[in-house]
Parts: C-alpha cells; sequence; structure tokens
C-alpha cells in the first residue's frame, strides 16, 4: 500500500498516519518529522532548514525530493508507505510521480483531510499545550505566527497539489472535522476496493495469465 495523506497544518495527518501504519505495518514517512531530526542532529540540511521551517515557510523542493527518494529507497519501504506531509508542491508531486515511475510503482491513494480553517489555530495551540503538559518542547513552529505563514503556504502551495491528484482520479477526500476514530473510519472506507477496482485487478490478471 502506497499513500499520500494531504491536509492543511492541524488536519490531523500525522495521527492518522500513525494509525495507517500500524494497520497496514508499512513506514510511515513524514518530511516534517525528517527534518526536525535533521535540525536535532544539525546535518547541513537541517541547520539550512532551520530558519525556513521556524518561520512556517516550505523547505526547498530539492532538499525534501532528495530526502524522500533517499527514504523510499530503503528496505523497509519496499512493501509501501504513507507519505504524511510531501507533495507539498505541485513540482514534488511531479518528482514523486517520476520516482515511482522508475521503481515501476505507482500510488494505491491520495486521501485529503478537509478540516474548516478556524478549526486549525485552536487544534495547534491545543497540541502545544498537551505537549507542555506533558513535559515536551513545543514545536517553534507552533505558534500564531509561524502558523499563519503554514497555512498561507498550505493555501497557495499545497491546494494546488490536491486538484493535481483530484485530475489523476486518485484523490480521495475525508471530513477531518469528525472525531478521530470516525475520520480513521472514514479513511478506511475510502480505502476499500471498489467492485470496479476487484472486477479490474481480476481481469489484468486473467489477461496475464492468457497472455504469458
Ligand atoms: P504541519 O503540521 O504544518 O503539517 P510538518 O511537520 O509536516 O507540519 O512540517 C513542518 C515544516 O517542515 C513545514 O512548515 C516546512 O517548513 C517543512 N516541510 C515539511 N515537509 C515539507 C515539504 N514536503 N516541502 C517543503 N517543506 C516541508
Amino acid at each position: 500500500m502506497r499513500l499520500v495523506i494531504l491536509g492543511p497544518p492541524g488536519a490531523g495527518k500525522g495521527t492518522q498516519s500513525a494509525r495507517l501504519r500500524d494497520k497496514y505495518k508499512i513506514p510511515q514517512l513524514s518530511t516534517g518529522d525528517m527534518l526536525r531530526a535533521a535540525v536535532q542532529a544539525a546535518t547541513p540540511i537541517g541547520l539550512k532548514a532551520k530558519a525556513v521551517m521556524d518561520s512556517g515557510r516550505l523547505v526547498p523542493d530539492d532538499t525534501v525530493v532528495g530526502i524522500v527518494a533517499d527514504r523510499i529507497s530503503e528496505p523497509d519501504a519496499k512493501a509501501g508507505f504513507i507519505l504524511d506531509g510531501f507533495p507539498r508542491t505541485v513540482k514534488q508531486a511531479e518528482a514523486l510521480a517520476e520516482m515511482l515511475r522508475a521503481k515501476n510503482m505507482d500510488l494505491d491513494a491520495v486521501i485529503e483531510l478537509k478540516v474548516d480553517e478556524e478549526a486549525l489555530l485552536a487544534r495547534i495551540e491545543q497540541r502545544a499545550r498537551e505537549t507542555v503538559a506533558g513535559g515536551g518542547s513545543v514545536r517553534a513552529d507552533d505558534n500564531a505566527e509561524a502558523f499563519m505563514a503554514r497555512l498561507d503556504a498550505y493555501r497557495a502551495q499545497t491546494a494546488p497539489v490536491s486538484a493535481y491528484y483530484a485530475e489523476k482520479g486518485a484523490l480521495k477526500t475525508v471530513d477531518g472535522m469528525a472525531p478521530i476514530d470516525a475520520v480513521s473510519a472514514a479513511i478506511d472506507d475510502a480505502l476499500r476496493p471498489t467492485w470496479a477496482h476487484k472486477v479490474g485487478a481480476f481481469l489484468r490478471r486473467l489477461a496475464s495469465r492468457l497472455c504469458g
């Protein structure tokens, strides 16, 4: 299973990706987590990305595309993966399509979590409060100012990615305002193969048996 989870900051991509990771036993590849790890480890990528991330803007496409290309080539990603936070621009989506084509692979689905914008800042603030209560440290970009920049980046650069996948017929939109379990159930429904899919897969198997 190869999935992409799309949605604005605070939509619940991380929560749902983690559940899908456990359900399908495939790695959750969060570019945000990978970049934060690079910042923490003060790698050359991390040193360059820190200021951009803290301000809520997007890290350059080449940087993230390189990270993802390396990561999906690791053995644990052979059976599939969940991309959380990537692609975030149409350029990244095109680079991903190219990477997968080179491996003779394709995405199974792109899940988009739709959430009202007014609810997002409240969710980010809630996450920050829970982190503090749990003794953790709040993300440098989980404040109102960086959040507004993240939302702007989402509107300008990531919303067109949904249109890109919708045009390819891969986009499945799920209501991200529902309680966590209801969102999970809606994602499960969206991933359930339809009869058309099953018949198509059967015919392809039959054809490949007959032809060779
Ligand atoms: P969010 O809660 O906003 O979805 P993430 O953890 O996915 O947060 O990302 C945090 C930050 O990391 C982004 O604001 C951006 O600076 C950087 N980042 C993560 N993924 C990408 C990407 N695919 N392209 C560019 N920048 C990215």
